[in-house]
């Protein structure tokens, strides 16, 4: 990210000028969310990320934050799947009620993005590319009854028990070459369809922070996470010069403890702290100064797809939209 960040910040108003009225001139809304997991603010800030400054300079990159309000009620594991489901749901762990990374028992009743989209508008296209099978099966609950039995229409997933195409290691490459995988098929799915909604999942940065910590390894991963990212960025692009609306929405799940980088899971600053890139201009202040939280990123993405989210939904969402409404 580099000096990128610094420069965005110091031209907010700059940003806030040019942009009135893109969206409701361009065609179809699109969008793609992507979850590069346990990457802190410092490090996507001090690593070299070509594809999220690209990403960035159409649209920003500002800090946010997870595991909701501190000491308070929402307070929420900076932990993998809570995080996740957070970004789904636009909620915390005291609604969403998942606190680890098994055993879940989500509480469908908080509707996520994927049954908004596609309970209100059914013939919107989904798709989820993840190298995390729980993700679809648990935490979105795809044909799960308690969570409205919808379908997506497309999903990659599951390789991670696949061990005769993806061979389990000890130091984890198997899911680097899965979440090669993944990325390139995202890559090639939107490039070819242009769903209109997409989450990516990708994991192996968390994998080496839990390995290896801070340092060299680490920042590697962020550098080849940041390379897949820039694959799908680049499916993106072609889309837009269909005459595509576009969003496209980079995040992570949870920072990292600042003695080692190896755990998380507590509510220590750089634990809490994480970040959002989209290349969506028309940007709110709280995003630019730093105060969007996980839960801004569904509603936020609801808001670019025009889709009217029930009133009994949106009403116990925790987040809201960082994107600006643009007059029509
Ligand atoms: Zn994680």
């Amino acid at each position: 990210m580099r000096n990128l960040r610094a420069l965005l910040l110091s031209v907010p108003l700059l940003v806030a000028c040019r942009l009135p009225a893109t969206n409701a001139e361009q065609g179809p809304p699109k969008a793609v969310f992507i979850l590069l997991d346990g990457i802190p603010a410092d490090v996507i800030e001090r690593v070299s990320t070509p594809a999220l400054d690209a990403i960035a300079a159409a649209g920003g990159y500002a800090r946010a934050h997870v595991g909701g309000e501190l000491g308070g009620p929402t307070e929420t594991p900076t932990v993998s799947a809570p995080g996740y489901m957070s970004l789904l749901t636009g909620t915390w762990a005291n609604k969403h009620n998942v606190r680890g990374n098994s055993n879940q028992s989500p509480n469908y009743d908080y509707w996520n993005i994927f049954r908004i989209v596609e309970t209100v508008e059914p013939s919107r296209t989904t798709a989820l590319f993840s190298t995390w099978l729980d993700n679809r099966t648990v935490l979105v609950g795809e044909g799960h009854p308690d969570a409205g039995g919808f379908a997506l229409d497309h999903s990659v997933d599951g390789f991670e028990r696949d061990t005769v195409r993806f061979p389990h290691d000890p130091a984890s490459r198997y899911i680097l070459a899965i979440d090669e995988h993944v990325s390139t098929q995202a890559a090639s799915y939107i490039a070819s369809k242009g769903p209109d909604l997409s989450w990516v999942y990708l994991q192996h940065t968390d994998d080496v922070g839990h390995a290896q910590g801070d340092g060299d390894a680490f920042d590697a991963a962020v550098q080849q996470a940041d390379a897949q990212v820039g694959r799908i960025w680049a499916a993106v692009q072609q889309r837009q010069r269909l005459g595509e609306d576009w969003m496209i929405v980079v995040t992570t799940d949870h920072g990292r403890d600042v003695l080692t980088g190896k755990g998380h899971g507590r509510q220590s600053e750089r634990e809490r702290t994480t970040w959002i890139v989209t290349n969506v201009p028309t940007l709110e202040a709280r995003f630019t100064s730093g105060q969007s939280a996980i839960v801004d990123i569904a509603p936020s993405i609801l808001q670019h797809l025009r889709i009217t989210v029930p009133a009994a939904v949106s009403r116990e969402m925790e987040g809201v939209s960082f994107v600006r409404r643009s007059p029509r």
